[in-house]
């Protein structure tokens, strides 16, 4: 920030911009995978913008948060997560300031 005030993480990602594909996710899990090797824990604590949760044993995918930073695919077993960038179009622009 030019002001001289720290900016928070949530600061910095209110400022990039998402362009959500409303008809197909990037992101795919393999439930039982994700259940059976601890991928499905390792991924939510991985992910920097919270894209991952569960709930009654499920993984959530909230992909139009994705930063496209594949942290996920580098803890992920494989197989148990299948994920590709965003159709052409969409997906995350960052910004600066
Ligand atoms: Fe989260 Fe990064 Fe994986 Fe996107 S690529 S789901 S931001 S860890």
């Amino acid at each position: 920030m030019t002001n001289g005030t720290k900016s928070t993480v949530s600061a910095r990602l209110a400022v990039d911009r998402f362009e959500i594909d409303e008809e197909q996710s990037h992101i795919v899990v393999d439930q039982e995978l994700c259940r059976s090797t601890g991928t499905g824990r390792r991924i939510i604590a991985v992910c920097p913008a919270g894209v991952y949760s569960e709930k009654d044993g499920e993984i959530l995918v909230d992909y139009a948060a994705c930063l496209e930073c594949g942290t996920c695919l580098a803890v992920a077993t494989p197989g148990a997560l299948t994920w590709t960038y965003p159709r052409g179009g969409f997906g995350v622009t960052f910004r600066q300031g």
